[in-house]
């Protein structure tokens, strides 16, 4: 049986880490970064991230605010907004929490920030810096894996790495990063032929699509790593029944809040791989983190502290 490679405690060791230096710099030179989030509508789990990527803020003594936008913002609206916090120079990270409503164009509203204040990454000229494998604001996910296999000395150099799923928020800028470090890297999606053999020459899987448990052990080779980034809200007590049969833990979890959370992974590939990360716990905590440490590289950068 394998490792679970947790992330809480290395995203806690990052965090102290945030902290301490913010504390350094209001010392220093009595400012402190700031990050601004904007949600446009009434998405409950959207509501949650971006108020737990607060109050992560107000722990570490970063300052932040939240815009709440109504459903109906016009993209011309929404572009004001964010050009009035380009503007302004206490404002270090501007984040706009996906998914947008569909009547706002994902692409033009991220085009809007200020790239010096991405500090989600997704802006072109930062995802294009990655290609050039030049310093700049990284996506936050992605950040957090790499993070976490250096933390457990996966070596990344020379190694088969297979991703699976190619969003601009996962996949890609992943692949890309993983190029940069010298993987061999294959990345995989809905329209990969023979998708288990693929996965399956893989010294390391990393599986981003959104659909619970679909990753088996078919899919993994022995002693692989295995990053399982999905988060999927399951609610239907047969497809839970079906995915781990008379399971008495995730029957509490479900009895507790009406649904469980799981990966895209499911958890029987313990038994094969060396390593995979839990969900919850595993690489979602990292994503937070990175975000924070996003934040301050910005302010650090705005500031010519670096
Ligand atoms: P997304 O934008 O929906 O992209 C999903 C990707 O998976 C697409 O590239 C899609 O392929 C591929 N895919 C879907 N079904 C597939 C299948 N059956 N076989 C192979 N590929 C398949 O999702 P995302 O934003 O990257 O998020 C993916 C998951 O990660 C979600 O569960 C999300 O909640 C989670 N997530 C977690 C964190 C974290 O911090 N833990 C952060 C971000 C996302 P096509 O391109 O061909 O459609």
């Amino acid at each position: 049986m394998g490792e679970w490679l947790e992330g809480r405690s290395l995203a806690e060791k990052i965090k102290e880490e945030i902290k301490e230096e913010v504390l350094y710099y209001r010392k220093k030179i009595q400012k402190v970064p700031k990050l601004v989030g904007i949600l446009v509508g009434e998405n409950p789990a959207s509501k949650i991230y971006l108020s737990t990527k607060a109050k992560n803020c107000e722990r570490l003594g970063i300052s932040s605010e939240i815009y709440y936008l109504p459903e109906n913002t016009s993209l011309n609206d929404l572009i004001k907004k964010i050009d009035e916090l380009n503007e302004n120079p206490e404002v270090d990270g501007i984040l706009v929490q996906l998914p947008l409503p569909s009547h706002l164009n994902t692409f033009q509203v991220i085009c809007a920030i200020s790239p010096e204040k991405d500090v989600d990454g997704f802006h072109p000229y930062n995802l294009g810096r990655i290609l050039h494998n030049e310093e700049g604001l990284r996506a936050c996910t992605p950040l957090g894996i790499i993070e976490l296999l250096k933390s457990k000395h996966i070596n990344l150099e020379g190694e088969r790495v297979v991703v699976i799923g190619r969003s601009l928020i996962v996949g890609k800028p992943l692949a890309a990063m993983l190029t940069n470090e010298n993987a061999t890297v294959t990345i995989c999606h809905s329209k990969t032929r023979n998708l288990p053999k693929v996965a399956s020459e893989a010294d390391i899987l990393i599986v981003a699509i959104g659909k619970p448990a679909f990753v088996t052990s078919e899919f993994v080779k022995e002693d692989a790593v295995v990053v399982d980034v999905g988060v999927n809200r399951v609610s239907d007590r047969n497809k839970i029944k079906e995915l781990f049969g008379d399971n008495r833990e995730r029957e509490e979890q479900f009895e507790k809040k009406g649904y469980i959370i799981i990966g895209d992974v499911h958890p029987e590939v313990i038994n094969k791989a060396s390593y995979l990360t839990p969900v919850p716990g595993g690489v979602g905590p990292l994503t937070v983190a990175m975000l924070l440490k996003n934040t301050l590289k910005a302010f650090k950068k705005r500031n010519n502290l670096e």
